[in-house]
């Protein structure tokens, strides 16, 4: 394992992070606490990037799928109350964490047969009191737990350990939680380059100058590889722009807070104050175009409306788009980056950077002051091959 030398005397931090995203705060803000002196870079404002831009919806992978990326998911989302209700703690600041289940609306055959076949292999993960995580509703029966929905549908699935968090307070209480921890959180710094002597990094350079220390932790979600050149080829990846939006449906029969609706890729996530948020496209080859469309949003809007007819009255908001960062193989980049000693992956995470981000922050953190983790990280490995994949 890896085993940083953690009081580097040349240098004012032990560990540099790049990126102010739920990731980069995640890892820092564990660092801190751990007893290490921490320096994050952003290079705008932080909690501004793909995860400012997500729904926060917290959702199991299928349990048709199994191995060790479901495993992390998994591990995951069992620590997702925990970790919103330390930082409330710590902070003040509610991330208002919901664990209210999902309904997904069924339109067609084949994801009708799909939710049939999780609904029989998710009898083997039961939710904590014994009760099915799974569970097929025929569409009055999903009306009963949830009577804004429309009467369309072959029938639905609701997934009982779905949850959603209200994202932008996250971001705020984790770097609310980061400063008190005394996270030197410097804002307006774009890292330009890694200080790399022979294998070894020994820090970052900034427009405004070089921060030195004995780990760099890579987290600049979508641009990560763009910080050096060597790390296109080493962890290879594209955006993939994603556009939501968020609907007034205060004084509307809209969805209960915290229930989570779903159909054809789109979700509703009916917030604690009447807004009602919408989700999301997923754009990929657009580059890193960050400009919402009026065909993503009115797509959206429809969907949202076929399964809630009420959201026909509600009144738009506002609409975004976001850059998520996907891999070949759609796996995450956590660890160390073979041929740059000292640096640190925690990146790439696609659709599930929101969720994924208490274990990731946790297992970076161990791999830094242990030198190890307990958490099966090696097949999101930086460096990995995809070539033996394609064949196999
Ligand atoms: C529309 C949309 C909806 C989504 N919904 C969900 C959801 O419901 N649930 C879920 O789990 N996930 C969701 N995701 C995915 C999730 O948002 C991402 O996986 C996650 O936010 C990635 O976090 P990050 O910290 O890696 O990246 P980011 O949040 O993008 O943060 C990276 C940061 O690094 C900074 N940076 C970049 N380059 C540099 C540099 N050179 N120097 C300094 N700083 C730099 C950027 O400015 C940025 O602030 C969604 C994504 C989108 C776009």
């Amino acid at each position: 394992m890896v085993g940083y030398p953690l009081r580097c005397m040349n240098s004012t931090s032990d560990a540099i992070v790049i990126g102010g995203g739920i990731m980069g705060l995640a890892i820092a803000d564990r660092l801190a606490r751990g007893g290490l002196r921490v320096t994050l870079l952003e290079r705008n404002r932080c909690g501004r990037g793909a995860s400012w831009a997500a729904a926060g919806l917290l959702k199991p992978s299928s349990p048709n799928r199994t191995g060790p990326m479901q495993d992390l998911h998994r591990s995951s989302l069992a620590a997702y109350k925990a970790f919103c209700a330390d930082l409330l703690e710590r902070t003040g600041i509610d991330p208002q964490f919901a664990r209210h289940g999902s309904i997904e609306v069924l339109f067609e055959d084949q994801r009708f047969r799909m939710a049939a076949s999780e609904e029989r292999a998710g009898l083997d993960q039961p939710m904590p009191d014994g009760s099915v995580t799974w569970e097929m509703l025929t569409v009055e029966e999903a009306r009963s737990v949830e009577p804004s929905l429309g009467q369309e549908g072959m029938g639905a699935i609701f997934c009982r350990s779905a949850a959603q968090v209200r994202t932008p307070r996250l971001l705020q209480a984790l770097a609310h939680g980061c400063r008190n921890a005394g996270v030197q959180i410097i804002e307006g710094a774009a890292v330009e380059a890694l200080l790399v002597e022979g294998e070894r990094l020994g820090g970052v350079q900034t427009r405004a100058g070089r921060y030195e220390a004995p780990a760099v932790i890579l987290a600049a979600g979508a641009w990560s590889n763009q910080v050096d050149d060597r790390l296109a080829q080493l962890m290879p990846a594209k955006p993939v722009r994603g556009q939501s939006l968020l609907l007034d449906g205060s004084g509307l029969a809209t969805p209960n807070w915290g229930l989570v609706i779903e159909c054809r890729g789109c979700y509703v996530l009916p917030r604690a104050d009447g807004l009602v948020v919408v989700g999301a496209t997923v754009e990929p080859g657009v580059g890193f175009d960050e400009r919402t469309t009026e065909e993503g949003i009115g797509g959206l809007i429809a969907k949202a409306v076929s399964m809630v007819p009420a959201l026909a009255d509600a009144p738009l908001v506002k609409s975004w788009a976001g850059l998520r960062s996907c891999a070949p193989d759609a796996r995450p980049y956590i660890g160390p980056v073979s041929g740059i000693d000292g640096l640190i992956a925690a990146t790439t995470h696609y659709r599930t950077g929101i969720t994924m981000a208490p274990i990731t922050a946790s297992a970076v953190a161990d791999l830094i002051i242990n030198g190890q983790t307990k958490e099966d990280i090696s097949w999101c490995k930086p460096g990995r091959s995809f070539e033996r994949k394609r064949s196999s």
